[in-house]
C-alpha cells in the first residue's frame, strides 16, 4: 500500500519499522536512515531475524536539509516518519515540503538552545503543507498521540462535552541502575525540569518543576507520586477540544531518581547553555547525556510495567461523569517482542499506526493536523490490535485533588 522512509534509529525508530515489517500489507518498502548508520544496519539485521523482512537501510544528517531532500528524492516514499530528536521537526518538514511528500513526527519542535515545548513553529506550517495538499501529523506516540486520541475517544463515546482532562503517565518499570532515563536522557532532562504548566479557564498557570504531587494507585503498577508537569498536548487540546476548562499532565517519579535529578541540577549539569571547558565549549546536559547508560541499553534489564492514561470529567445526559481510560504495557513483553522497552514501543507502535491511517487514507486532509483532529476509532481498533490494548470504566469522581 506504501512506502515509508523512518529517520531515526534509537529506540522508537526500532520499534517502529519492526512494527511496520510486522504489517508489510500496509508497509510494503521501508527505509530506516539515521546519523549512524551502523544503528540503522543493527535495527535491519533484529527485523530481519524477526520477521523475515528486509528493510533497506541509509545515513542521514537530518539538519542538513539539501541532503535530506536528496535521501527523499532518492527512496521516493510516500511518507517521511521521523523519529529523530524535536530538533530536527523543521528541517524534515521543510526537506518534506521542497519534495512534496507527508510527514509525521512524535515530538514537537524544540530549539536546541532553550526548552520550550510549543507548537507555534510546527503550526506556521499549516498554509504551506495546505497549497502542496500535503499532510503533516504532529505528535503521533503515546503522550503526545495515543492520549489526546484517548481524550477525542472519551469525547465521541461517553461524554457529551468534556470539561476537564487529566493526563496521567506512570512508569513501574526497574531497570536495575541508579539513575537512568527511559529515552533520550536530553529530551527526558529538559522536559522534567521545565517549570510546571497546566491549563486552566483559558489562562496557563506556571508552578515550579515537581512542585505539585499526589499519590494515584495505578491499575497492575501499585501506589505511586505523580508529579504536575507541562506536556506539549496540553496545548493542542485546550486549542482543539472544545469548552474545555482544565487540562493537566501528570507523571511518576521515583524518590531516587528526584534525588539524583536534584543533585545533578544544583551542580549544574543540567545546564543546556554552553560553558567553557579545557578551552572548548560543551554543554553540561549533552555531556551528562554521554555518561548516562543508553536508555536502548535498558531493555534487558527492565521489569515492570507502564501504565499510561487519561481521566476525563463532563456531562453525559445532564449528569456529571467521570471516566479513565488506560494502556498497560509490559516491558519484558515489550522487549522480548521487539529488542526495546516499553517506553520506546508505547512510543514506536503509535507511531506505526499513525503512519498507517496516512497510508491507508483513514486519516486525511491538506496542513499540519494534531492527533485529536481526526476519528480516534480507527486508530483505537489499531491499538488493541498492535499490543496496546486499553481499558474503560466510570470513576465515582474526578482526581482528589
Ligand atoms: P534516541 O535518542 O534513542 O534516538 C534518536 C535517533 O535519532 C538516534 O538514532 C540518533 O542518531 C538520531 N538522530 C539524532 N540527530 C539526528 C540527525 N541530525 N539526523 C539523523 N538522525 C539523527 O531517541 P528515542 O528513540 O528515545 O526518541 C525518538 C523521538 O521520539 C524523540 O523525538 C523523542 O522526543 C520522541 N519521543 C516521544 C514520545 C511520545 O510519547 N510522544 C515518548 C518518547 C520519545 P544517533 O544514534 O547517531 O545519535
Amino acid at each position: 500500500m506504501g512506502k515509508v522512509l523512518v529517520i531515526g534509529a534509537g529506540g522508537v525508530g526500532s520499534v517502529a519499522v519492526h512494527k511496520m515489517a510486522m504489517n508489510a500489507e500496509i508497509f510494503e518498502v521501508i527505509t530506516l536512515a539515521s546519523r549512524r548508520r551502523f544503528k540503522c544496519d543493527a535495527i535491519a539485521e533484529s527485523v530481519k531475524a524477526r520477521t523475515g523482512v528486509t528493510i533497506a537501510t541509509a545515513e542521514i544528517d537530518a539538519d542538513d536539509v539539501p541532503a535530506t531532500v536528496a535521501l527523499i528524492r532518492e527512496v521516493g516514499p510516500d511518507l517521511v516518519v521521523n523519529l529523530a530528536l524535536p530538533y530536527q521537526d523543521l528541517n524534515i518538514m521543510d526537506a518534506c515540503l521542497e519534495t512534496g511528500v507527508d510527514y509525521l513526527d512524535t515530538a514537537n519542535y524544540e530549539p536546541r538552545d532553550q526548552a520550550k515545548f510549543e507548537y507555534h513553529w510546527q503550526w506556521a506550517y499549516h498554509d504551506r503543507f495546505k497549497a502542496a495538499a500535503l499532510t503533516a501529523l504532529l505528535g503521533s506516540g503515546f503522550d503526545p498521540g495515543v492520549t489526546s486520541v484517548f481524550s477525542t475517544y472519551l469525547a465521541k463515546h461517553h461524554l457529551d462535552s468534556i470539561e476537564t482532562i487529566d493526563i496521567l503517565d506512570c512508569n513501574g518499570g526497574d531497570h536495575g541502575q541508579h539513575f537512568a532515563t527511559n529515552f533520550n536522557p536530553e529530551i527526558n532532562i529538559r522536559e522534567v525540569t521545565a517549570p510546571a504548566r497546566h491549563y486552566e479557564n483559558g489562562e496557563w498557570i506556571e508552578t515550579p518543576a515537581l512542585s505539585t504531587k499526589q499519590r494515584f494507585d495505578f491499575a497492575e503498577v501499585g501506589e505511586k507520586n505523580m508529579y504536575l508537569m507541562y506536556h506539549e498536548e496540553l496545548e493542542s487540546l485546550a486549542k482543539h477540544i472544545p469548552g474545555l476548562k482544565r487540562a493537566r499532565f501528570w507523571m511518576t517519579f521515583g524518590d531516587a531518581y528526584l534525588t539524583h535529578l536534584e543533585v545533578l541540577q544544583n551542580v549544574g549539569m543540567t545546564r543546556i547553555d554552553p560553558v567553557m571547558y579545557e578551552g572548548r565549549e560543551i554543554v553540561p546536559l549533552q555531556f551528562l547525556k554521554a555518561v548516562l547508560p543508553e536508555p536502548s541499553s535498558l531493555g534487558e534489564t527492565t521489569k515492570g510495567k507502564t501504565n499510561i492514561g487519561v481521566i476525563a470529567t463532563g456531562m453525559k445526559d445532564g449528569q456529571p461523569k467521570t471516566v479513565y481510560i488506560w494502556n498497560v504495557c509490559d516491558h519484558e513483553d515489550a522487549y522480548a517482542e521487539t529488542g526495546n522497552q516499553a517506553v520506546s514501543y508505547t512510543t514506536g507502535v503509535p507511531a506505526m499506526i499513525g503512519s498507517a491511517m496516512l497510508l491507508t487514507g483513514k486519516w486525511a486532509g491538506d496542513g499540519v493536523f494534531n492527533m485529536e483532529q481526526f476519528d480516534p476509532d480507527p486508530f483505537m481498533d489499531m491499538l488493541n490490535e498492535q499490543g496496546l490494548p486499553w481499558q474503560v470504566k466510570e470513576l465515582d469522581g474526578p482526581l482528589a485533588f
